[in-house]
């Protein structure tokens, strides 16, 4: 009997998704038994015409990480879904916009100036800028359509399932491969994760303690068994899918959101800042919160910085000239 035909790709990512399906060691060698890898630009040589050439649905699996910021992207997202029976968004990229979607509180136009004019080790003094179609001796070279708007996975195309992390963590790669190689993958926009939030999973203790001040996490030595937030330390859990192993809490690091919002939760910055206004202690007036607000550095990178595209917001308000 034929083996089901898995394929993996990399839209908008830093190729850490990837990598992780490579930190499942010798347990890769399992995947490639159980299944033909048919595509996956990081490790193998296939083309895209490999792809097109293919019958629609021929691939039982695709794993897509990272988010859509430009035309190939969008392109590469279509043709996968046109060619997969199951597509999953593969880590944060793919499932919120992640890190990429940052970009969204700026533009194309201010991006392209900061990384061709401004940035002090360029040398461009003619302003020249990426153009899509460039032609040389009669030729015409093509680049990929740089958009404004950093998009999820899901709001190109339909996905069945999702695997957050940033990185997916090992043990739910295998979990959702082994699902997929038994039969037993949940119903269709599923989470392969928690259903619970990370502070549900979190054993630290919790006393219900107030907080008058925020610090970041060099600025004070905490306590490894006390809750991070209780001890003033930005800490998402509270608006965060579990799930992940407690990775960053057991480094003793506060969680920086990348599994989501939790169940029932549209936003999960607006969840955040909801709980951290919930455990606020001071004397409420304008002036003592806009001095907490202040003691939050870089704060939509802090509420928003896995999941800007995936929000409410999803950007910074275009002003059309
Ligand atoms: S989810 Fe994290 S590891 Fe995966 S591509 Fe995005 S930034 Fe990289
Ligand atoms: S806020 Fe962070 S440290 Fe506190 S219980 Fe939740 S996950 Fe644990
Ligand atoms: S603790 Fe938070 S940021 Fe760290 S891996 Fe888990 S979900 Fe991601």
């Amino acid at each position: 009997m034929a083996k089901p035909k898995i394929a993996l790709y990399w839209a908008a990512s830093c190729g850490g998704c990837d990598v992780a399906v490579l930190d499942t060691n010798e347990k890769i060698l399992d995947i490639a038994n159980i299944a033909d890898i048919v595509f996956w630009p990081i490790a193998l040589d296939f083309k895209y015409h490999h792809v097109e050439a293919m019958d629609d649905g021929a691939i039982d699996l695709c794993l897509f990480n990272g988010a859509i910021r430009n035309s190939e992207h969008e392109k590469v997202a279509k043709l996968l879904r046109a060619k997969s029976k199951v597509m999953v968004a593969f880590g944060a990229c793919a499932c919120f916009g992640g890190i990429p979607a940052l970009g969204n509180f700026t533009n194309r136009a201010e991006i392209f100036e900061r990384a061709y004019i401004e940035a002090p080790s360029n040398a461009n003094s003619d302003g020249t800028f990426p153009q899509i179609v460039t032609k040389v001796n009669g030729h015409e070279l093509e680049l990929p359509e740089f958009f404004d708007t950093v998009l999820t996975l899901p709001q190109v195309v339909a996905v069945e399932y999702f695997v957050p992390g940033c990185p997916p963590p090992v043990d739910l790669i295998l979990k959702t491969v082994n699902l997929f190689a038994t039969g037993q993958l949940p119903p269709v926009g599923a989470v392969i994760a928690s259903e619970k939030t990370l502070c549900d999973e979190c054993e630290r203790v919790k006393e219900e303690k107030k907080i008058s001040k925020i610090w970041r996490p060099h600025e004070i030595i905490s306590d490894p068994e006390r809750c991070l937030l209780e001890q003033g330390i930005i800490c998402c859990g509270p608006a965060t899918r579990g799930g992940c192993g407690l990775r960053c809490i057991n480094a003793n690091m506060p969680c920086r959101g990348c599994f989501g919002p939790p169940p029932g939760v549209l936003d999960q910055g607006a969840k955040l800042v909801s709980a951290i206004a919930s455990i606020y202690e001071g004397d409420k007036s304008e002036e003592e919160i806009a001095r907490m607000v202040e003691e939050v550095v870089d704060p939509a990178g802090t509420f928003y910085r896995f999941g800007l595209a995936d929000s409410m917001l999803k950007r910074k308000r275009l002003v059309q000239a």
